[in-house]
């Protein structure tokens, strides 16, 4: 973050207050430094290392010695997690890079792998932990057992059903906790693992690092906690930080600005629904910290054009998140089939992360997402860290505390056992049942598709004052579907999967029949959710829609 930002003229107090700052500074380091030397001292390292750390830390405050610091306190760190890893050869120097196997692993063989790991591993039933597993009693042995004994139902390939699968691998690891990573080494390596899968298929470079969270929203509530973080490091005198997104963009991300204090500045789209680049070039101040686009954005299932996000994002020094929640694990396999995407990913240059649901297209279960950097220097503003706690050092790198391995390894699991031929052959079916909805709605009358959808998830919306869509899905609740309302514009939202191959002809059907119904009563559109949304679009004061969810949200969540 460079040139969008221009630093205000310094008057003379500010400059003798820096100085005297730096300098006290500089003294309250040095003496953190000797600290930390004897320390390292008595504990393991040499003097003579001991006394260079002394030196250069003392000198932090010279412009191009942070550098120096950073070499020397990687090494130290790459050191004591070898020493205090429990499987000290698990962390080698070098990072191994996987990918999503070609073929999907035998659940057999995956689940032999797996007790592997675990049977060598720390166990509660050993009454030698004594904190992170608070078990009342399902034993190692026994997760272990229930997990790998009925060999019986593996097909001659190895394999049972996917979700049963899963079941079991939930069950193996389901009172591990990744809170301490020495500790349960395996689900370090699966974290770990899941993370490289990840970012190879978003073509990431081996620079690429993450996280694996419980979803989409903690996966960009990181991403917004890390980009604040580092913008109070790198630009100071921002106080009042901005993110640049499309009004298209996910909630999570609104939510995260309410949380984190964050301002977020909207742009339009454009008539194809895609965030409007020559908007977002306008809204970018002196007190922009962040642009985001998505891959493709939720409600439309519109690519956002990504490359001439990025172009503004090089232009102006800015690091670009690209949300692909919806898309991650869809997009890649959609260009691979030959379909055209629009570049999104790592491959575009001025992407600097990406976040990713394992619990949508992964298929992976409900609380697995992850969100990836381009490098550490991004990563390390998410995590927290606390060394004054009377319970010990603490640091976490995301929203949890405890960190559940049922899902880590249900995480890697999936991925593992899907492989690229698995998530080829889903999306392969699943495009092939959204190109036929989408030619099947545009032939319905009074219907049309909004903008050019990239993947499986599309938006219906009227192309007639006839047909009021809210009416519409009224209509269609009556015969058992459920309806995703949205509105500005008033639409309705589908996400396709593999279980909509059966259904799709009896929904494009059904759809014909609400719209000649909603056409033929003058009076749809009076009641029902369709009077709600025309009530809700007349209150000019959106605060008060926001109360009413609220008190809506304190009255379902009471008992009664
Ligand atoms: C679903 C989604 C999210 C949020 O994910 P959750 O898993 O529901 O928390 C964020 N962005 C996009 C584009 C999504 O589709």
């Amino acid at each position: 973050m460079q040139s969008a930002v221009s630093s205000p003229q310094p008057s003379l107090v500010s400059v003798v207050g820096k100085l005297t700052y730096t300098l006290l500074r500089g003294l309250e380091r040095s003496t953190f430094a000797l600290v930390f030397c004897l320390v390292l001292r008595t504990y393991k390292f040499g003097g003579l290392q001991g006394v260079i750390l002394l030196f250069v830390k003392a000198l932090r405050t010279v412009p191009g010695v942070d550098w120096l610091i950073k070499v020397i306190l990687t090494k130290e760190v790459k050191g004591a997690v070898r020493e205090l890893s429990s499987k000290g050869t698990e962390t080698s120097e070098k990072k191994i890079a996987i990918s999503i196997p070609e073929k999907g692993l035998p659940h057999s063989q995956l689940l032999e792998q797996l007790a592997e790991l675990k049977v060598g591993e720390t166990a509660a039933e050993d009454g030698k932990l004594f904190a992170l597993v608070y078990s009342a009693g399902d034993t190692h042995t026994e997760l272990l057992n229930t997990a790998r004994s009925m060999f019986k139902d593996f097909d001659a390939t190895g394999s049972v059903n996917h979700a049963d699968f899963l079941d079991r691998v939930y069950r193996m690891f389901c009172h591990d906790n990744a809170l301490n990573p020495n500790l349960f080494a395996s689900l370090r390596k699966m974290e770990t693992e899941t993370i490289s899968m990840a970012a190879s298929l978003m073509n990431g470079p081996s620079s690429v690092v993450g996280s694996l969270t419980s979803g989409g929203t903690e996966s960009c509530l990181m991403a917004m906690k890390a980009y604040r973080d580092r913008a109070r490091a790198l630009c100071p005198h921002i106080t009042k930080p901005e993110v640049v997104a499309c009004i298209t963009v996910h909630p999570a991300f609104e939510k995260a600005a309410h949380y984190f204090d964050l301002t977020i500045v909207h742009v339009p789209t454009n008539e194809q629904m895609e965030l409007d680049v020559s908007a977002m070039e306008k809204a970018i101040t002196k007190n922009t910290i962040l642009l985001i686009a998505s891959a493709p954005q939720y409600p439309h299932g519109i690519v956002d054009p990504v490359e001439q996000v990025s172009e503004l994002a090089l232009q102006a020094g800015l690091p670009l998140h690209v949300d692909s929640c919806f898309g991650g694990f869809m997009l890649p396999w959609v260009e691979k089939l030959g379909y055209y995407v629009p570049k999104w990913d790592f491959r575009v240059k001025g992407v600097t992360s990406i976040s990713a649901d394992l619990h949508k297209y992964g298929y992976g279960p409900k609380g697995t997402s992850v969100i990836l950097y381009r490098d550490t220097d991004y990563r390390k503003y998410q995590y927290f860290a606390y060394a004054q706690w009377p319970g010990g050092l603490f640091g976490s790198p995301s929203m949890a505390g405890s960190r559940p391995g049922g899902l880590i390894a249900a995480a890697w699991a999936t991925l593992m056992g899907m492989g690229q031929d698995g998530y080829l052959k889903y999306a392969s079916e699943t495009m092939e049942v959204t190109k036929k909805l989408i030619q099947g709605v545009r032939q319905i009358e009074g219907l049309k598709i909004l903008g050019d959808p990239h993947m499986t998830g599309f938006a219906i919306a009227p192309d007639c004052p006839a047909v009021d869509m809210y009416a519409l899905a009224d209509e269609m609740e009556k015969t058992g579907w459920h309806m995703e309302r949205q509105q500005y514009p008033s639409c309705i939202h589908f996400s396709i999967m593999p279980t909509h191959i059966p259904t799709a002809d009896q929904l494009l059907e059904d759809l014909a029949k609400a719209v000649s119904s909603v056409k033929a009563n003058p009076d749809a559109g009076k009641d029902g959710s369709a009077a709600m949304y025309g009530m809700v679009a007349k209150i000019p004061d959106k605060a008060i829609v926001d109360d009413f969810i609220v008190q809506y949200f304190s009255e379902i969540y009471t008992m009664t």
